[in-house]
């Protein structure tokens, strides 16, 4: 395991956890492990900038740039890889980030890690024939974290403990001057986490995120992100 992150570390990615899938589990065939792929910040953002797919003035540049890496890396280790942009029908990637057992359900109902906090993001997954050991999953996060921020942080209350995620809310936020701050430096309440301080996310890849949820959402009143 420690040949293959230091491969994807190369290519601006960090491992965020593995599992041995079993049938119920929608893994392609005959995966022996199967091993989720994240962005490694604060590097990654400048290796991505500097890519082809950040210049080409193509769409999706983040999706084509993980595909370009994380199935080098598949080809490479005799594997498959996955994206959470295939489909219909789509990968099980929430599935997947739970059964590694870093990813953990936070009172905002989305999930947190034991590394990324709620900044958590998945770009791609590999599938390996071979049987890898393990590492002991860690311990849920949450249940100790004392004064649990991210359930107080958002200004206008689209995150909160126990409710679901309020995106009229947010995006509203969003498109006023009140909201640059989350516009420019990614949410707050996410941000809030002291797990996601880990990230040392860079604004400009915050703000990418931040613009790309904004435009897909423009006009779609009570939308999903
Ligand atoms: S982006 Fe800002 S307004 Fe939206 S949920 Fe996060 S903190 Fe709240
Ligand atoms: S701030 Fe605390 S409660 Fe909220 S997701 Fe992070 S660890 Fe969990």
């Amino acid at each position: 395991m420690e040949a293959l992150a230091a491969a994807a570390r190369a290519r601006g990615l960090a491992l965020r956890g593995a599992f041995h899938p079993g049938p119920a589990d929608g893994a392609p065939p005959d995966t022996g492990t199967l091993i989720l792929l994240g962005p490694d910040e604060p590097r990654f953002w400048p290796l991505f900038a500097a890519s082809p797919e950040a210049a080409d003035g193509a769409a999706h540049p983040l999706d084509r740039w993980s595909k370009r890496e994380i199935g080098a890396l598949a080809v490479a280790w005799r594997g498959t890889a996955r994206f959470p942009s295939d489909g219909p029908p789509w990968p099980p990637f929430l599935h997947w980030a739970q059964r590694s057992g870093r990813a953990f359900p936070s009172p905002l109902g989305l999930l947190v890690h034991d590394t990324a906090g709620l900044l958590i993001s998945y770009r791609g997954a590999l599938a390996l024939p071979q049987r890898l050991p393990l590492p002991e999953p860690p311990e849920a996060p949450c249940p100790s974290c004392e004064h649990q921020p991210c359930t107080t942080t958002c200004p206008v209350g689209a995150l909160r403990a126990g409710a679901p995620y309020d995106v009229a809310a947010c995006q509203r936020h969003l498109h006023s001057d009140a909201g640059a701050e989350c516009r420019d430096r990614g949410c707050l309440a996410r941000r809030a986490c002291p797990l996601s301080q880990n990230l040392h996310r860079q604004d400009a890849q915050a703000a990418f995120h931040m613009a790309a949820f904004v435009k897909n959402w423009s006009g779609k009143e009570g939308g999903q992100a």
